[in-house]
């Protein structure tokens, strides 16, 4: 859009593009290729000399909208759609580094990419450091000559610790490595990477963008340059958006703002009624002042974000009498739904850890997340409290 418009505005309108029907709700174009009007425009958009659709693999009209509603959500130059969250990462990784060059991340990335990166990049010759996500100087010294990437999501999982974007973008300019930030948590309601001095920003659009847990989706998102050999992966290798994925979570960007804020402020309700229960030890939400990084979030995020952690007293068992006396929160180990969810950790999402390494990260057996959705609070706190209370 030519204008200059609010993130409101751009979440429901950016990058439509009517077809010759002048629909009004975006349309779902479901075909794998496209046709030509003769052989020279097959051979021009073949060469490039003429922009349009050939393939699905490689552009769709209604994966182009959702690409250009997010990069203007972002203030991106370019986004690169594809078909998961891991897959935005993958296509990253494959887009940007090449055998011999050296990756650093935080330690409290989501474990499938701690697994990418340890398990399946190691075998192509690329290596990991992992450092801890809220020390610059780990960062500063973990940077080696080959340093091309430096890997971040902000507030970490479980414990949304919160690290200094723009610190960090400092520290990737000196080592003349890109800045990748994971923004799934925040979205770019509550936090814009790019604008902070990040380089690249990855989401999984399965959690906040969709919203409500129905498909899988990702993105990458960046300067033109950067996205251009991720988007080269992504044409080649496949792993892509599909049209029907493209289209609900188009829908759920229209909802993603008024989403963000009631979740957050729910978030930030639950916080503080946990932090006044006597069952519970501790409370982890960036938007608490007893928050470690508390200053910087809020200077960082427009809010706490929508999922918090706390510690049960009594380890385990308490934990899991929280779990269980549940009737209304979901127990499952995803998150950014409309439904709130709630996870513990030591034994589902950071179970393969072993328990020294769980131990270091401050990930305790008492230790309960939620991610918190829509309902009433007053409802999610009923169903929390009878758990805290049959002790
Ligand atoms: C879920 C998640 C991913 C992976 O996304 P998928 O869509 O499941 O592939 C990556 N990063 C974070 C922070 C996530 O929560």
């Amino acid at each position: 859009m030519d204008e200059h418009y609010e993130l409101e505005t751009l979440a429901v309108r950016a990058g439509i593009e009517r077809s010759q029907f002048n629909e009004h709700s975006e349309a779902m174009y479901l075909t794998s290729s496209f046709v030509f009007k003769n052989a020279a425009q097959a051979a021009a958009r073949f060469s490039g000399q003429e922009p349009g659709n050939i393939y699905a693999r490689f552009t769709n009209p209604t994966v182009s909208v959702f690409e250009r509603r997010l990069a203007a959500l972002e203030g991106a130059e370019r986004c690169v759609a594809t078909a998961s969250g891991m897959s935005a990462i993958l296509s990253t990784v494959m887009g940007l580094l090449s055998a011999g060059d050296h990756v650093i991340a935080s330690r409290s990335i989501f474990g499938t990419t701690v697994q990418l990166f340890n398990n399946i990049l190691a075998r192509f010759g690329v290596e990991t450091t992992l450092v801890s996500l809220t020390d610059p100087a780990e960062w500063r010294a973990a940077i080696r000559p080959n340093t091309r990437l430096l890997f971040v999501e902000t507030p970490s999982n479980p414990l949304t610790e919160v690290c200094d974007i723009a610190e960090l973008s400092r520290v990737a300019q000196e080592a003349g490595a890109k800045l990748a930030v994971d923004n799934c948590f925040c979205t770019p309601i509550l936090q814009r990477p790019l604008e902070l001095g990040a380089d690249i920003v990855i989401h999984s659009a399965t959690k906040y963008l969709d919203g409500q847990g129905r498909v899988l989706g990702g993105a990458v998102l960046g300067d033109a340059k950067t996205l251009e050999g991720i988007y080269g992966f992504l044409r080649t290798a496949g792993p892509t958006l599909s049209a029907f994925n493209a289209w609900v979570i188009l829908k759920g960007l229209e909802t993603l703002n008024i989403r963000m804020q009631a979740q957050s402020a729910n978030a930030l309700d639950l916080a503080q009624w946990l932090e006044a229960q006597p069952q519970v030890e501790r409370v982890y939400y960036p938007g608490l002042p007893s928050h470690p990084q508390h200053a910087l979030a809020m200077r960082q995020q427009k809010s706490g974000g929508a999922i918090l952690a706390f510690d049960v007293k009594g380890g385990k068992d308490a934990a899991w009498r929280v779990v269980d006396n549940t009737r209304l929160l979901s127990i499952t180990a995803n998150l950014g739904d409309t439904k709130t969810t709630i996870t513990h950790p030591a034994t589902t999402t950071h179970s393969r850890v072993t328990p020294e390494q769980r131990a270091a990260a401050g990930i305790g057996d008492g230790l309960l997340r939620v991610a918190v959705g829509l309902e009433a609070v007053s409802d999610i706190k009923k169903d929390l409290e009878r758990g805290l209370a049959a002790r």
